[in-house]
């Protein structure tokens, strides 16, 4: 007897309208018959006014509602875990529709507040200092889970009503290497800064890296923001045991592409750089010299992060006389240089802490036992 394939239509899955940009929201509303300038509206609804209910969306006609209703969602994670931290930090465990989590950090200071973003669920790059890389990798987040943190926190911190808890900042520094989630990190950080969503300027939205040679070349041409590098190392030989990439994209390959970035664009005034200080690994006067070397010709903030340990990391943090010594050698060099302090270790929110859940798919353990292991980027 044959086989009878009986096929349902499924109904399809309603697009996602938090994560497009501004061309991709008038892309979609050209494809349904509207105007393009219902794209700045949504985006304003959703992203200024953080509304989800289409139906409350008044100036759109009722049937353009109902249309939205049909085809269309405003969907994001649910907070799993809400951490305040005695410090003021702020840590949210948010879960994805596949069971993964991902975290964001909120710092206040005294004079910005700096939200903490996750470009992707893990990390592939399996620096030997962070907890992050220990975790594995999954996958990419897409542009509505990256945009979706700052709204989360965005509304969330609003619920507090004090002053001084808002999101002046962004920094792609959560877990994961933006860069290897291109397309979607470029969407979101154009949402943050898109001025009928978040407004922010390009001085206010750093995307950090582990120094992914092409895609930073790339991201210099399109986008207008800063950039942090993930230094860590002065020589290839120490660079290629902390941060594994370092084989694919070595240091003077990494500096030359800084030079090139700053290049680009006269706003880009300096690329932020971080060093975390692992005792007697990387924080010797040596190491300070040879930094100074390298840096040269490149205007600089540098940020050395005191070491955030987890059981069985085998670092140490730097004394903090060490890290002083250190820091004055720079500054002596004319380089600025700010110890970044920590912040809200006690609910596990600092640098290289945020774990999340993370459906391990990379096989790690497995690849650890490779003789010698090769990114594939
Ligand atoms: N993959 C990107 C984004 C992660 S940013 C990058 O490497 O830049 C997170 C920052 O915290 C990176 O500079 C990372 O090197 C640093 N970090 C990771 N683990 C740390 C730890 N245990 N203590 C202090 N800093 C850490």
């Amino acid at each position: 007897m044959a086989a009878i394939h009986t096929t349902v239509a499924s109904p399809k899955k309603p697009i996602n309208l938090l994560g497009l940009d501004r061309n991709a929201m008038a892309q979609y509303f050209s494809e349904i018959g509207e105007k393009p300038f219902r794209a700045q509206q949504l985006t304003k609804w959703i992203h200024q006014q953080g509304v989800t209910d289409f139906e409350q969306m008044s100036n759109l006609s009722k049937k353009l509602r109902a249309q939205l209703q049909a085809d269309a969602e405003i969907s994001l994670p649910q907070v799993a875990l809400d951490k305040l931290s005695a410090d003021g930090t702020r840590k949210w465990v948010l879960q994805l529709d596949d069971g993964n989590r991902i975290e964001t950090v909120f710092i206040p200071e005294s004079d910005r507040g700096t939200l903490c973003v996750s470009s992707q669920v893990g990390c592939a790059l399996d620096c030997s200092f962070c907890s992050t890389g220990r975790q594995g990798f999954n996958r990419n987040l897409t542009a509505d889970e990256i945009i979706a943190q700052v709204w989360l926190a965005s509304q969330l911190l609003e619920e507090e009503k004090k002053p001084g808890r808002k999101i002046t900042n962004v920094v792609l520094m959560g877990m994961g290497e933006p860069l290897l989630n291109f397309d979607n990190v470029v969407s979101a950080v154009r949402i943050m800064m898109d001025d009928f969503a978040y407004g922010l300027s390009k001085r206010r939205v750093t995307v950090s890296t582990a120094g992914v040679i092409p895609a930073m070349d790339r991201i210099g041409e399109i986008l207008d923001m800063r950039l942090a590098v993930s230094l860590h190392a002065t020589n290839d030989a120490l660079r290629d045991e902390l941060v594994p990439l370092n084989k694919k994209y070595p240091i003077t390959e990494l500096m030359a592409a800084c030079r090139r970035f700053l290049d680009k664009q006269h706003a880009r005034s300096r690329i932020t750089f971080e060093y975390v200080m692992l005792d007697g690994v990387n924080d010797q006067p040596q190491h300070a010299r040879e930094l100074i070397r390298l840096l040269k010709g490149i205007p600089t903030l540098m940020n050395l992060i005191p070491f955030n340990p987890f059981p069985g990391s085998g670092y140490r943090t730097s004394p903090m006389k060490q890290i002083e010594t250190f820091s004055d050698m720079l500054v002596k060099a004319g380089i600025t240089t700010v110890i970044r302090r920590t912040r809200g270790d006690d609910i596990d929110a600092a640098c290289g802490q945020l774990v999340g859940k993370v459906e391990d798919k990379s096989r790690r353990e497995r690849r650890f036992a490779e003789p010698r292991f090769g990114m594939k980027v």
